[in-house]
């Protein structure tokens, strides 16, 4: 059923207000269809959504609102040591997670708590704690928006990299996900590479449960509720510098941390160390503000505007750009879309 000038209010995690011209939720195969006709027919652009969690809606959205929500879990057994998993786009990623866990398949255990649907996870290749999505995910089966052809991309195809993937490049606004299928582990193969993961465990034992159970505490200390406190995870991702860069940063601030690919290769610095060596922890421009506990969340303070945490987006870029001449790049998808560079 496709309505009219929804409120979009509360189905995007900022809490930010934005109207849908036209709106559909999207729980089964023939409302999909129905949806895609309708949009071809009136030439209307779209904007697919799961849980609104990586949102950032500047504006109303003049198009179609297709929320993906299409549900459902199967499984095959592969061999002794793997199975493999298929989840409906619109299965809620922690529930997939602990689903997972208490049927026995591992590895995902790392990637708990983070908001929003199975269907987005490919999108950014989520990650979290020394884990990525696209390392587990075997294929992706998505619909064509324009033509209505289905066709299932193999992980090769899915050019999963760090907060990237295909569908940010040359599939950008091309696919909807109906599917994601993951190879998952039917022995635990504990992931402890992250050091504040592997310190909260060293004296519980590193079992998948133990490990989930870690991060849902880790994580709930740290970051802020979006049903409390307005907000879409990391604003942006953590730059990669060429080597000469981060040792020229190095000079003048001697604390800057650092994480190499391979010895003389790139470095990935924490966006929130510049920000908060910017002096931007915790300060607010209008409703929006820099969460106080981690410089990397911007959160919907007191009923921000969509201008507000874009103008608060903005001065950070700037300021982190002029004093150590590294260009933040938005991890949230901004609509309509980011368009570096504003400087
Ligand atoms: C408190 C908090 C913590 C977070 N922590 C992390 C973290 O640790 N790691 C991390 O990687 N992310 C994190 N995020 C970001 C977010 O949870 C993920 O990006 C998540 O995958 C978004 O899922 P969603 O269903 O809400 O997607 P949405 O926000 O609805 O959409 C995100 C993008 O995916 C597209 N999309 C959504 N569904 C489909 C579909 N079926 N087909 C095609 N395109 C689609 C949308 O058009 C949009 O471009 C966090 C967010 C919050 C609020």
């Amino acid at each position: 059923m496709i309505r009219e000038n929804v409120d979009l209010q509360a189905l995007n995690t900022f809490g930010l207000k934005a109207l849908a011209r036209y709106f559909c939720r999207v729980d089964s195969e023939a409302r999909l269809s129905q949806a895609l006709d309708f949009a071809r027919e009136h030439k209307l652009p779209l904007l697919l959504m799961g849980g609104g969690s990586n949102l950032l809606l500047r504006e109303n959205f003049p198009g179609l609102v297709m929320q993906v929500a299409l549900r459902g879990i199967t499984h095959t057994l592969q061999d002794e040591r793997s199975v493999r998993v298929h989840a409906a786009s619109g299965e809620n990623w922690h529930d997939f997670v602990q689903h997972c866990l208490s049927q026995g398949w591992y590895g995902l255990e790392n990637l708990a708590l983070i908001p929003g649907s199975v269907g987005a996870a490919p999108i950014q290749n989520i990650g979290a704690y020394g884990v990525e999505a696209g390392d587990l995910i075997e294929c992706v089966d998505v619909v064509d928006i324009r033509t209505g052809e289905r066709q299932t991309l193999n992980h090769e195809q899915c050019a999963f990299g760090y907060r990237d993937s295909v569908f940010k490049h040359s599939l950008r606004g091309r696919k909807l996900i109906l599917g994601v299928t993951f190879r998952l582990w039917r022995t635990p193969q504990p992931n402890l590479r992250y050091a504040v993961l592997a310190q909260a465990l060293s004296d519980k034992g590193a079992g998948p449960q133990e490990i989930f159970d870690a991060v849902c505490a880790i994580r709930r200390s740290k970051l802020p509720d979006p049903a409390v406190l307005g907000n879409a995870g990391s604003f942006f991702k953590n730059p990669v510098l060429s080597a000469e860069h981060y040792a020229r940063l190095q000079q003048t601030n001697p604390d800057i941390p650092g994480f190499p690919s391979d010895a003389g290769g790139p470095v990935k610095v924490p966006a929130a160390w510049l920000i908060e060596k910017a002096g931007w922890k915790g300060r607010s421009h209008g409703g929006a503000a820099v969460y106080e506990k981690q410089a990397l969340v911007l959160v919907n303070r007191d009923h921000a505007s969509a201008r507000d945490v874009v103008e608060l987006a903005q001065q950070i870029m700037t300021s982190v750009q002029q004093q150590f001449g590294v260009a933040l790049e938005p991890e949230v998808q901004w609509v309509p879309p980011f368009e570096p560079p504003f400087l």
